[in-house]
Formats: structure tokens, C-alpha cells, sequence
């Protein structure tokens, strides 16, 4: 059974900036695998983060049903992980704490987090090393450059062990060195733990070097093109 299932998904923002009966995305059908590695690729404004959000429930279809592990999708899911374009960590905590953060905020419901501080700060070092950033756990963001922000904010998005990883634009703002990098630690995470990833992006190259599936998404309204629509053979 497929881990995601989308079936004719349109949706169409309904905000004072939409623009009346138009749809961001539409008519999206597609299956993706348990631990598949998945990329959307397409212009900017063509539906990626609406994408994005109707994975995670963020967003809600206007037509169409969107599953998860076998579940219709009815509001936000906590088996994603998520990083953007933007690193986002906070200014006044350490790369650690910053990490540990989304461990803190669900489990102070049940005030087991200190309790298990220690075994969850071993594996933020676990992943922190698998990105290369040993020995930044005490500093703050402001003394990492951009790329080990972007680094440290992987590691965030996976510290819950997430099924499932969300990646909105994650490389877009590194040098192409840097990226490169980073492209190399993500597959070897991946490989190690084959979590389900889906990246959007607008760049091709790194869809293609990450994803097992590639999806082109043509500009508006968003949809998921044929392989005979960007001109390729049928498998
Ligand atoms: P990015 O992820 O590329 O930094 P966003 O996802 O925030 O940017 O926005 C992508 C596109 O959607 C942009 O063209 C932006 O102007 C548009 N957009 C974002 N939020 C809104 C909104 N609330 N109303 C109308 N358009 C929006
Ligand atoms: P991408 O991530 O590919 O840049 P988005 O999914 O952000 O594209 O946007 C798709 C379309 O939906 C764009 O035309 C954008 O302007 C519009 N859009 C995005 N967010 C909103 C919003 N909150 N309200 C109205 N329109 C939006």
C-alpha cells in the first residue's frame, strides 16, 4: 500500500489575495511508497508548498482526499519532520537545545522530556555527527555559518524520528559547495534510516541527484505533468 495517496487533489485558497475560482494545485493523483524518496519539481508560485501543506494537513483539499498511512488526512501531522528554506533556529539556545526543541514541546505535555533529556541530547549528538557538526553543541546560531544553520535544522526536523520528512526549498539560500554537502549527508541519513522524504525544489539537478521519483509541476494551476507532457518515454 502506498504511504501517500493523493486522488484528484485541487485546492483553491479562499483569502482576501486568492484569485476567485483558481486553483493553486489540481486534479493531483499520486502514490508514494513507505520510504520513498520523493521530489516535486516546478517554478516558484506553481503549487509546491500547497503540496507540501496538503501532506501534512496543514491545508485542506477543496476536492479530492489525501491519505497517510492508510488514514484520510484531517489536520496537521505529527509523524513529519519539516525544514525550510530559512534555518529558523532560535537565537537564544544552543545548537543542542535547538534540536531538542520539538521533543520539548510535546513531551512537556507529559513532563517526561527531562527525564529523558539525556538519552535524547545523545541522539541530537548522533545527528549532529552524521552532518558533520560535532563539537557545535553549545554554540549558538549566530556563531554557525549559514550552511551549519541549514545542518542544524535537518537534524531538528528528524530528532522525533519522524516517518516522514517534509524539505520546503531546504538548500535554496546555501553556496553550490555547501549544498553539495549537504546533499551527501541527506542521502546517507536516508539510506541509513529510509524514513519517506518529499522535497520540493526548483532546481533539477538536486532533484534528480536526491529522489528516487521525480514529479514536474507545471505553473499555474499546479499540476503533476505526464511523462509524455515533458517529453519522455513511457517506462
Ligand atoms: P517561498 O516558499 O518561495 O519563500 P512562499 O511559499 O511564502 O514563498 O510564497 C510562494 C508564492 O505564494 C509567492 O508568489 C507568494 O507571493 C505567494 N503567497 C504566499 N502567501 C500568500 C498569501 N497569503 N496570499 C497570497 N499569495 C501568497
Ligand atoms: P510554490 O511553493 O511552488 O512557490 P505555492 O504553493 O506557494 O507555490 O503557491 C501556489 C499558488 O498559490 C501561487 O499562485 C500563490 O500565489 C498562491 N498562494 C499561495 N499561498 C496562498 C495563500 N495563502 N492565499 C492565496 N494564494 C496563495
Amino acid at each position: 500500500d502506498p504511504f501517500v495517496e493523493f486522488r484528484h487533489v485541487s485546492l483553491a485558497y479562499t483569502d482576501a489575495q486568492a484569485r476567485a475560482g483558481e486553483y493553486a494545485v489540481e486534479d493531483i493523483s499520486l502514490a508514494i511508497g513507505a520510504g520513498e524518496f520523493v521530489a516535486i519539481v516546478g517554478p516558484s508560485g506553481c503549487g509546491k508548498s500547497t503540496f507540501m501543506k496538503l501532506t501534512t494537513g496543514l491545508k485542506a483539499a477543496t476536492r479530492g482526499s489525501v491519505r497517510v498511512d492508510g488514514q484520510p488526512v484531517t489536520g496537521p501531522l505529527k509523524i513529519a519532520g519539516m525544514a525550510f528554506q530559512a534555518p529558523n533556529l532560535l537565537p537564544w539556545r544552543t545548537t543542542l537545545d535547538n534540536i531538542l526543541l520539538p521533543l520539548e514541546i510535546v513531551q512537556s505535555y507529559r513532563s517526561s522530556f527531562r527525564a529523558r533529556r539525556a538519552e535524547y541530547a545523545e541522539r541530537a549528538r548522533r545527528l549532529l555527527a552524521s552532518v558533520g557538526l560535532s563539537g557545535y553543541e553549545d554554540k549558538f546560531p549566530w556563531e554557525l555559518s549559514g550552511g551549519m544553520q541549514q545542518r542544524a535544522s535537518l537534524c531538528r526536523a528528524l530528532i522525533h524520528e519522524p516517518r516522514m520528512l517534509m524539505l520546503d526549498e531546504p538548500f535554496g539560500a546555501l553556496d553550490a559547495f555547501t549544498r553539495e554537502e549537504l546533499w551527501c549527508a541527506l542521502r546517507d541519513l536516508w539510506s541509513a534510516q529510509r524514513f519517506n522524504v518529499v522535497l520540493v525544489t526548483h532546481d533539477l539537478r538536486e532533484a534528480v541527484f536526491l529522489a528516487d521519483t521525480v514529479y514536474v509541476m507545471s505553473a499555474r494551476p499546479g499540476r503533476i505533468l505526464s511523462r509524455r507532457e515533458i517529453g519522455l518515454p513511457r517506462p
